[in-house]
């Protein structure tokens, strides 16, 4: 068997059809993000980033860098094994009571990643609980979809964000245990979840709710506790999923909960006790991060005006985004090629770095720019973006309506 030309054939394939997926070599400064080193063609350029998941540059907070260089000094690099044989530290035992305290719940579980904390609780909770059915909204991540799939649970599909169809099949199966899995803020779309109405619908058939809410923690309520803590529902959500690596400015993942639901997941997920613990570093850095944004609202504010300032300049400019109540600004392209091609053209001529978000991150057809505005993109970042679209637009003879 010749793998390698198996391998290079359906490659081929993916580039054919334009989906085929091209890094950009950016270099982080820290201080100067979003501006950012781009190395290409053996150079460095500069380049001014548009799509990034640090929502509010807390990747480069001074008492974040200093509590991980601290801890580095301190403690060295490496936990040095999973929990379960390296033992807990008190830099992860800080960080889960934080958690739970950010999110109102008893416990907190720490993953090396958000998408491990989705895979790893929501295959014990469907492979452990007989008979379980989970219901899962058609729009959710990769990582709750896997972790669904390999629980082997039964799992059921409902249209997304309509708790009326989710009531409806909650009450087609009857007396079995439920588990009810949803986003807050569905990261292409930038749309948010009707929580309020799928947690009564949870309520009223005695089903586990369990929500992620990874774009949403650090931005979203008082002390950055997610679209659940802005409208006074977390107590009422069972389980909270969120990351450490977006809005934190880190790496990881975690779940909130009861005691009980969290030692269940401790005791019996492969994807918790397997694997090697984050860095203590990691965690403290983390912890310095989420008690920042617990009681400044100062990067929040910015991170706002910026959006808003986003969306009325491209509104003036004529170029369409897809309407949400987030901050996330979907600028539809609807074809893979195009889309390529115009990331391409912002990054050359521009300095700009936008991401084309292609299938199978998004349906074909929907082919788009996600634009994340940050607390620190100037008037004169947000001029730039928008003179380039408009030039682009033009260029290419893309439609002005929205999709
Ligand atoms: C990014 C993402 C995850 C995974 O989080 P990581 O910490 O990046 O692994 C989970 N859920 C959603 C909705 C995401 O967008």
């Amino acid at each position: 068997m010749d793998f390698d030309s198996l391998f290079k054939s359906q490659i081929d394939a993916l580039k054919a059809e334009g989906n085929y997926r091209i890094f950009a070599d950016l270099e982080r400064r820290r201080g100067a993000f979003p501006q950012a080193g781009c190395h290409r063609d053996g150079g460095v350029g500069n380049v001014t980033v548009w799509c990034s998941n640090d929502y509010l540059a807390m990747g480069q907070h001074p008492a974040v860098v200093q509590a991980m260089v601290d801890t580095v000094q301190a403690c060295g690099t490496g936990a040095g094994g999973t929990r379960n044989i390296g033992g807990n530290t008190v830099h992860h035992r800080a960080l889960e009571a934080e958690l739970a305290d950010l999110h109102g719940k008893e416990r907190a579980l720490l993953f090396t990643s958000g998408y491990v904390s989705n895979w790893a609780a929501l295959s014990t909770l469907g492979a452990r609980i007989p008979n379980a059915v989970i219901f899962s909204d058609a729009g959710n991540h990769a990582s709750m979809i896997e972790g669904i799939r390999h629980s082997r649970a039964d799992k059921v599909l409902w249209a997304h964000n309509d708790w009326r169809d989710l009531d409806r099949k909650l009450h087609a199966v009857g007396e079995r245990p439920k588990i009810v899995a949803f986003e807050s803020v569905y990261s292409m779309d930038g749309d948010i979840a009707p929580i309020r109405e799928i947690v009564e619908v949870c309520e009223a058939h005695g089903a586990l709710s369990y929500i992620d809410e990874v774009h949403a923690v650090g931005m979203y309520g008082p002390r950055g506790g997610g679209v659940s803590e802005e409208r006074g529902l977390a107590h009422r959500i069972d389980l909270i999923e969120g990351t450490l690596g977006k809005a934190f400015g880190v790496v990881g993942g975690y779940i909130t909960g009861s005691d009980a639901l969290c030692d269940f997941i401790r005791s019996f997920a492969s994807g918790f006790i397997f694997t090697t613990a984050l860095p203590p570093a990691v965690a403290a850095a983390a912890t310095a991060s989420i008690r920042h944004l617990k009681s400044s609202g100062t990067e929040r504010a910015a991170q706002k005006a910026a959006v808003a300032l986003v969306r009325a300049k491209l509104d003036h400019a004529g170029i369409p985004h897809m309407a949400n109540d987030s901050h996330i600004i979907p600028v539809m392209i609807g074809d893979p090629v195009k889309c390529r091609m115009i990331s391409d053209i912002l990054m050359e001529d521009w300095g700009i770095y936008v991401q084309p978000i292609n299938y199978p991150t998004v349906p074909k057809g929907t082919e788009r720019l996600r634009i994340t505005p940050g607390p620190n993109h100037s008037d004169a970042d947000i001029d730039r973006l928008v003179a380039a679209l408009g030039a682009l637009w033009k260029r290419c003879a893309i439609s002005h309506a929205v999709a």
